[in-house]
């Protein structure tokens, strides 16, 4: 039966990603060599390292003066590298979600921390709105998509102190101002390729500020400098990574991404307020288009497993939403099709013509 993947990460990719890393996998560049097997310093390689960084810029736009480098450790590690490298004295951080709270923790490690706006009292319900951003902090940080609450902020917003914004579940979904931001980074298995990359944009000039010794592997500048190269990189997820890019340039950039994931979403949403049985969880004005969170309905909860059966009889794959909102979630990334999006709404007016 067909699969459609509403996975929230790692997720989705375009099959022809997958199939042109696998035969790589299987001979690297007519080499007789797996790309598993090759060092990651061999001259065919460099090529690969440098022609996805060089397809980040060029789809994103990035100006001078930013690095793009790949690390280890996912976005969870990010949260402690970043305050590492940035932190002075004081940074703030936008509580709207689970990701927003795990990355203000780990700050908390090498200076002062605010939280400078939180929707937690409505669960994450919606992002916070109407604050204020001190003018002492060293950097503002902000979680573009909430994975986990389906919300998002898809427009850039103003701030008076240095931006720096985890976006691991939207990145690449839309056209980004990176001169915006101090940085920006985003583990890869949501919308860039497999697990076990991350990416960090950085502003150079930014760099080496922070009055502590770092650790060589925690200075964003050592993996700067070596071109990700410091040490061994994730070498298969690179691969995939370079693959995706070529993917996205293919279908026509950002703009393009931008513009399927409002189709996909508005058509999804629109079936979700129209269905008797459902309801969405967010406040329409900060719904994500990448992770489109909603329930049952009050008076219909105890038909939310049969309903999950119901999808996964249909071949759908991750539908059942995050513990902490409970419900469903279908993750839309970049390689998400309206095919996938359609099954899903037909499910959806068929279980409430049966209910
Ligand atoms: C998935 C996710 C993370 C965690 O990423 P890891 O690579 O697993 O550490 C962090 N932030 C956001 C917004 C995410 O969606």
């Amino acid at each position: 039966m067909k699969k459609y993947n509403f996975n929230a990460g790692p997720s989705m990719l375009p099959r022809v990603v997958i199939e042109n890393t696998a035969k790589q996998i299987l001979d690297f560049n007519g080499s007789g060599l797996s790309l598993m097997e090759i060092s990651h310093r061999a001259k065919d390689f460099q090529p690969v390292v440098d022609e996805a960084v060089a397809l980040i810029k060029e789809l994103l736009d990035i100006p001078e003066g930013y690095s793009v480098i790949f690390l280890g450790g996912g976005a969870s590690l990010q949260f402690m590298q970043i305050p590492a490298n940035f932190l002075i004295k004081k940074a703030g951080y936008v509580n709207s979600g689970t990701w927003a709270k795990k990355a203000m923790k780990e700050a908390k490690h090498f200076g002062e921390t605010v939280e400078v706006a939180s929707s937690a009292t409505d669960n994450y319900t919606h992002l916070p709105h109407h604050y204020e951003i001190p003018s002492d902090l060293d950097y503002l940080h902000i979680t573009t998509n909430n994975t986990i609450f389906g919300t998002e902020i898809r427009k850039e917003i103003d701030s008076p102190v240095p931006l720096i914004a985890d976006m691991s579940s939207d990145i690449m979904s839309r056209p980004v101002d990176v001169s915006k931001y101090t940085a920006i980074y985003a583990g890869a298995q949501k919308n860039l390729a497999m697990a076990g990359v991350t990416v960090v944009i950085v502003k150079d000039d930014m760099l080496g500020k922070a009055p502590r010794e770092l650790p060589t592997m925690i200075d964003y500048r050592t993996h700067v400098e070596k071109g990700s190269m410091f040490n061994t990189p994730p070498v298969v997820p690179i691969y995939s990574l370079l693959e995706t890019m070529r993917w996205v340039k293919e279908q026509g950039g950002v703009k393009e991404m931008d513009r399927r994931a409002h189709e996909r979403a508005e058509v999804l949403y629109a079936e979700i307020d129209r269905n008797r049985l459902f309801r969405g969880t967010v406040d329409a004005q900060d719904r994500s288009l990448m992770n489109i969170c909603f329930v049952m309905n009050d008076e219909y909860k105890d038909l939310e497993k049969p309903f999950l059966d119901f999808v996964v009889s249909q071949g759908m794959v991750g539908v059942k939403g995050h513990r902490s909102v409970g419900g469903f979630r279908a993750s839309c990334y970049n390689a998400q099709t309206m095919e996938g999006v359609n099954a899903l709404v037909k499910c959806m007016k068929e279980f409430e013509a049966n209910h």
